[in-house]
């Protein structure tokens, strides 16, 4: 996770996200914490420090993400990799409704169960920037 990544990538990275998380699409104005830099496929899974690979990330999916790239679904039956903000269109795999980001695909069901997309507290803060007019 931790490799050094340039200042004009980190800018570069951010505004090609709109300055928002790519997977759980929060603003970062909206937070306190600066957001991070992630790999969307980590450098433990031969993942490469370039701007193909690199999202923008809040601190909350991107610690919950941490060096996975998917999980098993169905019992354990199923491996299923996360969304990758490169490859996949945000809202053709997620909706959100009252607050509640819902999966219209597997891949959306990986990325929401381990990055905790709908932890109560996110679906409270979401509900918060839907009356601002800030979400999605
Ligand atoms: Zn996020």
């Amino acid at each position: 996770m931790s490799e050094y990544i340039p200042d004009s990538w980190r800018k570069a990275v951010a505004k090609r996200a709109s300055y928002r998380c790519e997977y759980c699409r929060r603003p970062e104005a909206d937070s306190f914490i600066k957001f991070h830099i992630d790999h969307i496929i980590s450098l433990k899974h031969g993942g490469a420090t370039v701007l193909d690979n690199l999202a923008f990330s809040c601190s909350i999916c991107n610690g919950n993400k941490g060096s996975d790239v998917g999980t098993v679904l169905q019992n354990e039956e199923v491996f299923v990799r996360f969304f990758h903000p490169r490859k996949h269109n945000w809202f053709e795999h997620f909706e959100v409704l009252e607050g509640v980001i819902y999966p219209k695909s597997e891949i959306a069901e990986a990325t929401i169960k381990v990055l905790e997309l709908n932890h109560l507290n996110r679906i409270l803060e979401r509900l918060d920037l839907i009356a601002a007019g800030l979400f999605p």
